[in-house]
């Protein structure tokens, strides 16, 4: 059975449960085989919403690290000498496949992360739009042939493959941040390892056997899942035919990365944390900011880097705006991912969930009011209710940290000034949000705010085509638009002697 099938309905959630597994590979992918870790390790992945194991999966050693680096750099010269068309309808042919196997995909992200089906449905149109977009962009990536200013040489520019790079991702968008990282490099002719999180393998072994249908040839896409992650990129790290790492996740690792890079001056790309604002100033539509702020809060139960995680309202709009916030995150309906009507599955684990707790908990301490929610659901699964909180000091840990979980504080301000200054009172610079109806306020906000992604009155703005990514301690470098090729490019000048010998 096709667990792709426009009859899904007709089978059990077990049933579509079983099949996906089944066809899911648990190996490590080097050279084009899936194959087991060499010295037989492996690893259990839960399912979030009941505790129960969903699969064994093949853990990646050092030796599997160094064979995988092998491939990746064996097959970079010929992969790199493939015709961009030949590349871009690689990713376009995986673009049709995603679609066709959707409903696999989106059940394998709700089993092993636990956003509900309608979530997951959402990131595998997300997720496939990088296959579709770089498709596109590989043909045109275009060089340049100049005169100098002087006249005496002729400039050739090219962009030319980084090389061989390390991709490393997170467990809270297992199919997104995989295509954000494999599409664009593999348009612009890199080889890769990629290394997922040890949360979230199976989608992502799922989306490389997607690549290997797609007709990618051996060697260029390899997957080392482990739950030994410093031994992977220790080993693939220190071989010196590394170009580059992408990485995505907190910034404490990607902190520890970036001084490892400096040894061999790799390249790097850091998607790092976040502690999004979310600013309703007193001329908002407010029907349109509580919108936005459940989007921007709720989506993926709040365990993205995008989150908003600091809601500052104007003092004159606070009390409305609470009220009509409490009622929406009040009505939401938690439970497993797989079960119809559910609007927020369980955190990734128990340490996640345990930490919305120490949150509440210090926020409350410090004089917060608990508005809505507050409290942990009992088990099976790890579940914390749609939280707002109210009166929260800027001294509260939940004001200064990255969240990653359905826990709201809200803030007042009384003026233009006051609201841009706790926005930027971070080391954090990804993703903020502004509400306000005068159009000349929100670019003004624009220019003052100190993020590399700002909603100008909507609340979720990710897009294939847009650059995402941050400033300060959230990150360095761009995904998705014409930036996240280039991110995968080296430019190379080549100056020719004046073809009129006059010079
Ligand atoms: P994490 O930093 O714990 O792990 C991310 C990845 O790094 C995982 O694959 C993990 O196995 C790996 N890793 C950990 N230690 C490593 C090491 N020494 N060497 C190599 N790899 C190592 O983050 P997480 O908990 O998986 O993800 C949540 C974090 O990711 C949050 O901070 C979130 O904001 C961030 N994030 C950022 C973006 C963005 O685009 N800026 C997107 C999604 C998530």
């Amino acid at each position: 059975m096709s667990t792709g099938d426009k009859n899904d309905s007709a089978y059990s959630v077990q049933e579509r449960v079983d099949a996906v597994l089944a066809k899911t590979p648990t190996g490590l992918l080097i050279n084009g085989e899936w194959q087991e870790s060499s010295d037989g390790s492996t690893f259990e992945v839960e399912n979030p919403a009941t505790g129960e194991v969903l699969a064994t999966m093949a853990s990646a050693t050092a030796a599997d690290a160094q064979a995988a680096m092998d491939a990746a750099a064996d097959s970079q010269v010929s992969w790199a000498r493939t015709p961009t068309r030949v590349r871009a309808e690689i990713l376009r042919r995986a673009f049709d496949l995603v679609q066709e196997r959707s409903a696999d995909l989106a059940l394998l992200m709700t089993l092993e992360m636990g956003k509900p089906l309608a979530q997951s449905r959402g990131e595998v149109t997300y997720g496939g739009e990088f296959l579709r977009w770089f498709s596109e962009e590989a043909v045109r990536d275009y060089g340049r042939y100049a005169d100098t200013p002087e006249g005496n040489l002729r400039m050739l520019v090219t962009r030319k493959p980084v090389g061989p790079c390390l991709l490393i991702t997170p467990w809270n968008f297992p199919l997104a941040m995989a295509t954000r990282k494999v599409a664009p490099a593999v348009a612009a002719g890199c080889t890769m390892v990629l290394k997922p999180a040890a949360l979230t393998p199976l989608t992502s072994n799922y989306f490389a056997q997607i690549m290997i249908d797609a007709g990618l040839p051996a060697g260029v896409l390899n997957v080392t899942s482990t739950d030994s992650a410093a031994a992977i990129s220790e080993t693939i790290m220190a071989d010196a035919r590394l170009r580059k790492v992408s990485f995505t996740g907190s910034t404490a690792v990607g902190k520890h990365l970036m001084k490892m890079a400096t040894e061999n001056v790799l390249r790097t790309s850091m998607e790092l944390g976040g502690n999004g604002p979310l600013i309703v100033f007193d001329d908002a539509d407010l029907d349109k900011a509580v919108a936005g702020a459940m989007a921007a809060k709720m989506r993926n139960m709040g365990e993205a880097c995008t989150a908003a995680n600091r809601l500052l309202v104007h003092e004159s709009l606070a009390e409305e705006f609470v009220a009509k916030l409490a009622d929406k995150m009040s009505a939401l309906t938690l439970g497993s991912g797989v079960d119809d009507g559910v609007d927020v599955g369980p955190l990734i684990n128990a340490k996640a969930r345990d930490s919305m707790d120490e949150l509440v908990t210090d926020a409350v301490a410090r004089g917060a009011e608990v508005v809505a929610g507050g409290r942990r659901v009992d088990g099976p699964g790890y579940f914390f209710e749609p939280t707002l909180l109210r009166n929260v000091p800027a001294e509260a840990r939940v004001v200064r940290e990255e969240i990653f979980g359905p826990v709201a504080p809200v803030l007042t301000f009384s003026d233009e000034d006051e609201a841009v200054a706790l926005a930027n009172s971070t080391e954090y610079g990804l993703a903020s949000y502004v509400f306000t109806e005068d159009i000349s306020r929100g670019l003004r906000i624009g220019d003052r705010i100190e993020f590399g992604l700002m909603g100008l009155n909507v609340g979720v703005i990710s897009n294939a085509a847009a650059p995402f990514g941050g400033v300060k301690q959230s990150g360095l470098g761009r995904e998705g638009g014409a930036e996240g090729l280039a991110e995968y490019t080296s430019t190379q000048y080549v100056g020719v002697e004046d073809p009129w010998g006059v010079k």
